[in-house]
């Protein structure tokens, strides 16, 4: 029943969560009183979808009604949602329980979630070492077994990276495939809401739930929903798929740990039938430069609105001006404010035209080396990260930690979409080290049945370390 499998991991969350910290909050009731509605509705035989019960994690910055809504920002503490999200309304609607409040960096900005202004969750795989982020308590979570399968948002790598520092699968769609109704902006031309599972089945029905257009956001695309379930269901193999290997990602700087388990996962597919081809992805080295000035622009902008008046925790000043210093000065935390100052910087008249509008300009390019690439492969093959999961406070530079994400970010850039599955392991760490598939627009059919394919036939999560 719902209510056993609930319980079960409410138990696990008990008996384990406090060394791992991935959840903020669960609301306990909530999940048992929907369990119970879900195991009527089966016995009176008209459940809403096969999946009607299971319990689905959802990342902190993704509206469930009723619920806090934190962005693991203290600003937004004291913030409950009145709505759910697209995501989780129609993930509801077959069912699905919204399981706990899933911790993160704060507003998403970070790769290890020590940016939560909660305390930062620790990898499940060895609690010295972070889960990634800043999807980290969707990741562990998951790879902790506290839930099946969880969404996290992804605007520079942020499924793909912390899925592949915890040894599970995560997704980030095309830009637009899945409304972002519901999901607090950090970047709205990067954002994309995706789910992190261990089997990329389960990342493929997640995602036929959730995508689809939707009139509440105008960037979802006006195009049916995915049908990538089906697609892997029908996958003969990858014989005649064409593999695209960009040279930039696999240059002799990125360590031979990660570099090697990519090379060996081509080989493997080229034994199976696929064609490995050498593409080129030549603006590569500008795409994190980039990425800083766009996603920082448009978070100075969407976060203004947490001003203590419209949303957030007030603190009160002499005037209103006083009153926006002490909110803003109060609740944000030091990552946050460092890209609202970048943001609003590049954003300035004088400095708008040298900085914002050239990122733009070379954000097209990036997409056009995309568009070039995948005339040439079906798929690319890249790496996720440069290393696997380091250590807490090993990351001291920002500008350090920005550089783990330079495999992840040009795809949120250029809007297409791409998955990270484990691939290996690292023998002189023992942690897991991922591969990602980058695909066409819209291909997430072809994306999906490739990864799981991979999954089934060459390097299953279950040879992944676990928890
Ligand atoms: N790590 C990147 C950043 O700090 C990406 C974050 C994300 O994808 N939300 O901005």
């Amino acid at each position: 029943t719902s209510k056993e499998i609930c319980e079960g991991y409410l138990g696990r969350i008990d008996a384990h969560d406090a060394d791992i910290h991935a959840f903020l909050k669960i609301d306990r009731e909530a999940v048992l009183s929907a369990a119970a509605e879900s195991d009527a509705r089966r016995a009176a035989g008209h459940p809403l979808s096969p999946y009607d019960g299971i319990p689905v994690g959802i990342k902190d910055n993704i509206c469930v009604k009723g619920e806090t809504v934190s962005c693991a920002s203290k600003i937004l503490a004291p913030v409950k949602s009145p709505y759910d999200a697209t995501a989780v309304s129609r993930l509801r609607s077959a069912g699905f329980i919204p399981f706990g409040r899933l911790n993160m960096d704060e507003f998403a900005m970070g790769s290890s979630c020590e940016n939560s202004a909660f305390g930062g969750t620790k990898n499940p795989l060895d609690v010295t070492r972070v889960p990634g982020g800043s999807s980290g308590g969707s990741a562990a979570a998951v790879a902790a077994g506290f839930v099946p399968v969880a969404l996290g948002s992804d605007t520079g790598g942020s499924i793909r990276q912390p899925a592949s520092f915890c040894g599970i699968s995560g997704l980030k769609p095309t830009y637009g495939r899945v409304s972002r109704n519901g999901l607090v902006a950090f970047a709205s031309s990067l954002d994309q809401i995706g789910p992190l599972c261990r089997d990329v089945a389960d990342a493929a029905l997640i995602l036929d739930i959730i995508s689809g257009k939707d009139a509440m956001d105008c960037t979802c695309l006006p195009i049916t929903p995915t049908s990538a379930a089906d697609a892997i269901a029908k996958c003969d193999g990858v014989g005649g798929l064409r593999i695209g290997l960009p040279k930039e990602y696999l240059g002799s700087d990125v360590p031979e740990a990660v570099a090697g388990v990519v090379r060996n996962a081509a080989k493997s597919l080229e034994e199976r039938g696929a064609k490995l081809v050498e593409v080129s992805l030549p603006h590569t080295s500008y795409a994190v430069a980039v990425y800083y000035i766009v996603a920082t622009a448009e978070a100075s902008a969407n976060l203004a609105r947490f001003d203590g008046i419209r949303y957030g925790d007030r603190k009160t000043g002499s005037d209103l001006v006083d009153t926006y210093f002490k909110t803003r000065g109060a609740g944000f935390g030091p990552e946050v404010k460092r890209r609202i100052l970048l943001g609003t910087y590049v954003l300035s008249s004088g400095y708008y035209d040298a900085y914002y509008l050239k990122a733009q300009k070379v954000r097209t390019l990036i997409r056009r080396d995309f568009e070039q690439a995948f005339g040439e492969c079906d798929v690319m093959l890249t790496p996720v990260t440069p290393s696997v999961a380091f250590k807490f406070g090993e990351k001291k530079d920002p500008l350090e930690m920005y550089l783990s994400d330079i495999f992840t970010i040009a795809l949120n850039l250029s809007g297409h979409c791409g998955i990270s599955v484990p691939g290996g392991t690292d023998p002189a760490t023992g942690m897991p080290v991922g591969i990602q598939f980058m695909a066409p627009d819209l291909a997430e059919d072809r994306l999906l049945s490739t990864a799981s394919f991979f999954q089934r036939n060459v390097f299953n999560y279950e040879a992944s370390p676990g928890f």
